[in-house]
């Protein structure tokens, strides 16, 4: 491919910053990224006030995340564990169904669980090379079983302890349901790595200066344009992108080569001229409605918890878990799922009785994020066959698709899609 070819790259996010990142590598000189919003980062959305930050996404990593350590080792980032803390965990609240962060085991996985938690840990790690595609990047070649849920593969595979440990990071974080989301997404994010990591805690870490820094870091020598709010997409000979710029109103009206969609595709589509078959596919993305709050609170008894009975439709609005990242500061994230159409303050009164419960009260809500998240298929169409026609669009009308939907919704999947797909069709 000819490498003075232009390249638009839309949004700014991991997955956008690491394609613009990989094609420059590549010889691709003229590569231009387009961000809606004033910021890089995307959902590494950090929260910063005078030394100390928050994560109001993307919180961990794990030491299995190649290539996101890799582009932190060209940001000059390295992994950072959070002190653990000083206070013994809290018991008090067991009882009402809240568990310390430091009580998952022994706590809310009983040492009686043990044998089998380790059990099932090891015959995953036995049996993983049948489901090898499913832990590489995209979905092609995953076997014909992951498109049934996760409920059902848990069910059938006899892992109902890890499937109790994983449902933690798994449905607080975000990730919808187990009898609504397809096994191969659960497998992609618990690739034998990061089932590991689950066994042994140190293998997890964060971002001492905050997750948008790795972006802001790798953004800086491509050329990145902020704050473009998109139009128009025209494709045929080149690709016409025009808008508005969001601070002077001013319109723009750019031509291309090739376009690199690292944003919501379905969106994108929406203003551009779509095939019938772009439209088909993006019609069946489903999204879950994911809410993070900032709180300044003063009190409360377990600032990091999670509360294991909520871990379903009947949590709705309620908050799954809360991490205090700044230990004794009292300032909280409380992640709650949302059913669409929750008002927002609804999950603030929630996030505020969930305090008071906990003996505290709430002095200032710092941020707020509501995300439209985890764009995924329904078991129904991932058995239908989604991926595979998504695969045979890369490239066609000019257009290639990276980010969240192509692969899963973590750091490393996005970034390490992208990589994959510059070493594809870009090489
Ligand atoms: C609360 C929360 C917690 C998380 N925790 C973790 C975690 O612990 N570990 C982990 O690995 N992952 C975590 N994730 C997931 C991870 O943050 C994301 O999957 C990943 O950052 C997605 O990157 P992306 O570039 O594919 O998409 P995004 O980050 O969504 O980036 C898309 C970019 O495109 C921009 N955009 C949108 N529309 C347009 C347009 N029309 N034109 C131009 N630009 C546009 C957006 O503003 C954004 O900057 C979490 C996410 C959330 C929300």
């Amino acid at each position: 491919m000819d490498r003075n070819e232009r390249i638009c790259v839309l949004g700014a996010g991991a997955a956008g910053i690491s394609a613009a990142t990989y094609l420059r590598e590549a010889g691709f000189t003229r590569v231009t990224v387009l961000e809606k919003e004033e910021r890089v980062g995307g959902k590494c959305r950090t929260h910063r006030e005078g030394e100390l930050n928050w994560e109001l996404g993307a919180i961990l990593a794990t030491t299995d995340y190649a290539t996101t350590l890799e582009l932190m080792r060209r940001a000059g980032m390295e992994p950072w564990r959070k002190p653990r803390a000083s206070r013994p965990p809290e018991t008090a609240f067991e009882g009402g169904g809240v568990w310390d962060m430091a009580r998952v085991f022994p706590g809310w996985v009983a040492r009686s669980e043990l044998p089998a938690a380790l059990a099932q840990i090891a015959r995953y790690q036995l049996l993983a090379p049948r489901w090898k595609a499913a832990f590489a990047p995209g979905h092609a070649g995953v076997p014909a079983e992951l498109a049934a849920p996760v409920s059902t593969w848990i069910a059938r595979h006899r892992m109902e302890t890890l499937g109790k440990l994983w449902s933690i990071p798994y449905v607080s974080f975000g990730y919808g349901f187990y009898d609504e989301v397809p096994a191969a997404y659960a497998l992609k994010y618990f690739d034998p790595g990061v089932t590991r990591a689950l066994a042994l805690k140190r293998k997890f870490f964060n971002w001492k200066e905050g997750v948008q820094t790795l972006w802001e870091r790798l953004a800086a020598p491509l050329e990145v344009r902020t704050g473009m709010e998109l139009g128009r997409v025209r494709r045929g000979a080149s690709v016409e992108v025009s808008g508005a710029e969001r601070r002077s109103g001013a319109p723009f009206r750019l031509e291309f080569d090739r376009l690199v969609v690292a944003c919501p595709w379905d969106e994108v589509l929406a203003v551009s001229d779509a095939s019938d078959d772009e439209l088909a596919l993006a019609s069946r993305i489903r999204h879950t409605d994911y809410r993070v709050r900032l709180v300044r609170t003063e009190g409360m008894r377990v600032p990091s918890g999670f509360a294991p009975g909520r871990f379903s439709r009947a949590g709705l609005g309620l908050p799954m878990i809360w991490d205090e990242r700044n230990r004794g500061t009292g300032t909280v994230a409380f992640y709650v799922l949302g059913d669409g159409s929750t008002p927002g303050s609804t999950i603030d009164a929630n996030v505020e009785a969930e305090v008071l419960r906990l003996g505290g009260r709430v002095v200032e809500t710092m941020a707020r994020a509501d995300w439209k998240y985890f764009p995924h298929v329904g078991p129904e169409d991932y058995a239908g066959g989604w991926y595979g026609r998504f695969e045979g669009l890369q490239g066609r009308n000019r257009t290639f698709v990276t980010g969240e939907i192509a692969s899963f919704s973590t750091v490393e999947r996005s970034a390490r899609y992208s990589r994959d797909l510059v070493r594809r069709f870009f090489a």
